[in-house]
């Protein structure tokens, strides 16, 4: 029997700044972008718990959280220290399981299955993990249980903040039918709003929905949803070293067409995006730039070059590609500059790039 754990960290950034500064538990605290007294731009990253009772939720305008609690703690990100901790929580967390897979900076899956033997095992199992994060990094983590890697997730979620959930064999329908639509993994909120158009607002109305007809709409992913919503994820927990690209973006203090500020902003992405190329031990062969324009449309322009990790090569494509295909006349919002196509790669620890923009 399968038994999959997804082991999430609860409030990384906020929870990693209390480590920094006890004192920060007792206060609203949050990490994202500079709110410059309602005035700044830019998202808010992650909050802890108290913040979140002034409504405050990662993603939304920084200035919309300045709004709701403007003596919280504002922090900006401190990303050499989030990645070290993680790859103390990933060490730990690789002492538990031969299969563990990374998928962000701050979640882990674990095929658990030669581990235990049954669903108490499996629940012990958790509380251990747990127990040894919170201990050895200092750091609150939630846990789900399930026989796949969907529902491990989905489980994740119900377990947050700070628990444990497990969903036994056979259960899996029964936990996820009378869920909305919308929090069925890889359900967005377009695909939400169409499937409730089509009389399926529950994940349980979509188990029985006529695979036809979601292929009609969906495509393929119409397939996949069907399957998802009847709790099948037959997917495996894939051991993973490769880091697949290394990004970072800019949001302008205001929307701008000045082509020396945008290329100068280019060209401090690049050197960052190259330092981390450098640390990493790895060359790069995409160079890719993404323009958001103030209405919020996105245009992404990539080049392959000959494997480089030069600064100079990435700076020079980066600038080309801006220029040769920004449309004139319109203000950008946000620039960044990623790399891919990575080889060489030399830690197998650092898994940074997950940590890619704002
Ligand atoms: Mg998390």
């Amino acid at each position: 029997m399968r038994t999959i754990m997804l082991i999430d960290m609860d409030y990384f950034f906020a929870a990693c700044e209390e480590i920094k500064r006890p004192e920060l538990k007792k206060r609203p605290t949050v990490v994202g972008a500079d709110p410059k007294m309602g005035r700044g731009r830019g998202v808010v990253m992650t909050c802890n718990y108290i913040a979140r009772k002034y409504g405050i939720r990662s993603g939304m305008p920084i200035s919309a959280a300045y709004r709701l609690k403007p003596d919280a703690e504002f922090l900006p990100l401190d990303y050499s220290y989030y990645e070290k901790k993680s790859a103390e929580v990933m060490s730990i967390i690789r002492g538990y399981s031969a299969k563990m897979e990374q998928v962000s900076i701050d979640e882990a899956f674990i095929d658990a299955s030669g581990n235990i033997a049954d669903s108490s095992g499996a629940m012990e199992y958790a509380k251990k993990i747990k127990k040894s994060v919170r201990e050895k990094a200092g750091l609150p983590c939630s846990i789900g249980i399930g026989p796949s890697r969907l529902i491990a997730k989905m489980a994740c979620e119900d377990a947050k903040p700070d628990g444990i959930r497990l969903v036994d064999h056979g259960d899996e329908k029964a936990f996820i039918s009378g869920m909305p639509v919308g929090r069925l993994y890889g359900i967005g909120r377009k695909s939400e709003e169409r499937l409730a158009g089509m009389g399926y607002d529950t994940v349980g109305k979509l188990a029985n929905a006529n695979i036809m007809e979601l292929m009609d709409a969906f495509g393929s992913f119409g397939v996949e949803m069907h399957k998802y919503a009847n709790g099948i994820d037959e997917s495996e927990v894939v051991e993973n070293y490769e880091v697949k690209s290394i990004g970072r973006e800019r949001t302008f203090e205001s929307d701008t067409d000045d082509r020396e500020e945008i290329l100068r902003a280019i060209l401090e992405l690049s050197g960052e995006v190259a330092a981390e190329a450098a640390k990493l031990g790895v060359s790069f062969k995409t160079i890719t730039v993404k323009m958001r324009y103030s209405d919020f449309s996105e245009h992404m322009k990539g080049l392959s070059i000959r494997p480089s990790s030069s600064e100079a090569a990435l700076g020079g494509t980066a600038k080309m590609l801006y220029t040769a295909n920004v449309e004139k006349g319109r203000k950008l919002r946000k620039i960044g500059v990623r790399v891919s196509g990575l080889s060489d790669y030399k830690s197998q620890k650092r898994l940074s790039a997950y940590l890619s923009s704002e």
